[in-house]
């Protein structure tokens, strides 16, 4: 028996107009599990529409304040239906139902976080070189946005858009991965219920190939708020250059975890497993290029050995499984054709390398966590996102080589730098071209600071205040103080 969706637009569960669903596959068991509405271009009007008639209509009149109190009542409400939430998207995405539930409960706090900022937007009063005059300025919602995510943690990357978005002030169209829209249809339930007026914030569910263009190029549409690979989010940052649509895109990683020879090195293997191996590796933040300085590469590599043995592969939903399945069957197939590719070009393989299958593993989407070494930051596994439990190892000499080898990439997400040494921390952490760098920690985040990319990673950040600026437009208002205008045809000098 699947559960079955409707799409959630105006406060109402609507069928999508084509009058088509597609399902959804649990990656462990490999069955269908849930259909999804499959949205087209007629349901993604309709959301904007609703959306924008919001923008102006009853939430235009909330005060900030108010706005914060129903922003307050949606993180509270995520937070009592959170094991709820975290068994829908742990089914959906394969991931540990452990770590979804953590994840989960965090999302509240992005909430309760922003709705505190919604009656502190403060514009300015500007100094001005002119007489008789008054300048300010204010910040103003942009309008729609419109949210599109990707499959491995669904809500809490919509709700890095959404709690921003909604605090000031605009109104939302979310499109959800088709690969795990259930999550977020789920959140939809909490809508109404923490008092967001009808088409504040609307799900439509479907393919980015057949919506992805409408939801883009609609005229309603403001701000498009994008996570996902690096391919999509060219296209989307494309085609919303040619609407001269606001946009934001975060993209990939293949981010450095550096070890120096005087870190505390069981510290760095816990870190370096967090790394890559939490989340099985399908994370943008994933610290997938591992940079160990040589005089320690063959004791570290032994340790990592030793933990990563420890790691017990299975069904995601049992306390003690620390290995999941890939989140899709494509994806399962990419990585494992990456694993293939690093042994091609001559890299070795030292844990891992093979799915899993058999009593105990599911449909056979689980990917041993894997490890890499005799890499060289050229070949294919230092340089590209892989997205799953693949760690690549390459050796430095000194500080400046780990620089080097760890700018040597196009993409700028984050990095990890493990050292005693504050000299060496500062240095790295000014020199790392990457928008989150990480000193004897790894894979932090939190909703009061900002994340996002340098490089191909991907343009904007989220999360912190200056989030919400990213989904506002400041206007400076001149009032003038002299009662008559001058002669427009006598210019003062
Ligand atoms: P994807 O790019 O295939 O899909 C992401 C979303 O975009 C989906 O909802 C999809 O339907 C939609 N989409 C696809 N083509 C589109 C188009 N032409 N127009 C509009 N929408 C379109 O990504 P994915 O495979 O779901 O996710 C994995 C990728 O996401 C990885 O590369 C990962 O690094 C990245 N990611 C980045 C971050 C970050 O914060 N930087 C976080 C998580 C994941």
């Amino acid at each position: 028996m699947t559960t079955q969706y409707n799409l959630f637009i105006n406060n109402e569960w609507r069928v999508p107009q084509g009058g088509k669903w597609f399902d959804s596959l649990d990656p462990f068991s490999g069955e269908a599990w849930a259909s999804i509405p499959r949205a087209g271009e007629q349901d993604v009007d309709a959301a904007m529409e609703a959306a924008a008639e919001a923008l102006e209509g009853p939430w235009s009149r909330l005060s900030g304040s108010e706005r914060g109190a129903i922003l307050h009542r949606l993180g509270a409400l995520i937070e009592e239906n959170a094991e709820t939430l975290a068994v829908v998207e742990s089914r959906d995405n394969g991931k540990l139902y452990s770590e979804v539930l953590g994840q989960v409960r965090y999302v509240s706090k992005y909430f309760y976080y922003y709705a505190g900022l919604c009656d502190k937007i403060q514009g300015a009063v500007i100094p001005i070189d002119k007489p008789k005059v008054f300048n300010y300025t204010r910040y103003e919602p942009m309008g729609v946005v419109a949210s599109i995510t990707p499959w491995n943690s669904s809500l809490l990357l919509t709700a890095w858009k959404m709690a921003p978005a909604l605090c000031g002030g605009n109104t939302m169209v979310c499109k959800p991965s088709e690969f795990t829209s259930a999550s977020l249809l789920e959140l939809a339930k909490l809508f109404e219920p923490a008092g967001l007026p009808a088409g504040v914030a609307n799900v439509v569910t479907g393919f980015g190939s057949e919506i992805g263009e409408r939801l883009i190029s609609h005229p309603s549409v403001a701000r498009i708020a994008f996570t996902g690979g690096d391919q999509a989010g060219r296209a989307v940052a494309r085609l919303a250059g040619e609407h001269l649509k606001r946009v934001s895109v975060e993209l990939g990683g293949k981010s450095p975890n550096i070890v120096f020879d005087d870190a505390d090195l069981d510290n760095a293997v816990n870190g370096v497993i967090t790394g890559i191996f939490s989340a099985g590796g399908q994370t943008c933040m994933a610290g997938s290029r591992l940079l160990v300085q040589e005089n320690i590469h063959d004791a570290f590599v032994e340790k990592l050995l030793e933990v990563t043995k420890r790691a017990k592969a299975g069904d995601p939903t049992k306390p003690d499984t620390r290995v999941g399945p890939v989140a899709t069957r494509p994806q399962f197939e990419k990585v494992m054709s990456y694993i293939d590719i690093a042994k091609n070009e001559g890299a070795r393989c030292v844990a891992g390398g093979r799915a899993l299958t058999g009593e105990g593993y599911g449909a056979g989407q689980i990917v041993e966590p894997t490890i890499f070494i005799d890499v060289n930051n050229a070949m294919r596994i230092a340089q590209e996102e892989v997205f799953g439990p693949v760690l690549a190892v390459l050796r430095f000499k000194d500080e400046e080589d780990a620089i080097r080898i760890g700018n040597d990439i196009k993409f700028g997400l984050a990095a990890g730098v493990w050292t005693k040494s504050l000299h060496r921390a500062m240095l790295l952490s000014e020199k790392l071209k990457a928008g989150t760098v990480w000193i004897n920690n790894y894979r932090s985040t939190s909703f009061t600071t900002p994340f996002g990319g340098y490089k191909d990673s991907g343009i904007g950040r989220e999360g912190g205040m200056d989030a919400v600026k990213e989904y506002m437009e400041v206007k400076s208002v001149w009032v003038s103080s002299d009662l008559e205008m001058p002669d427009p045809f006598v210019r003062k000098y």
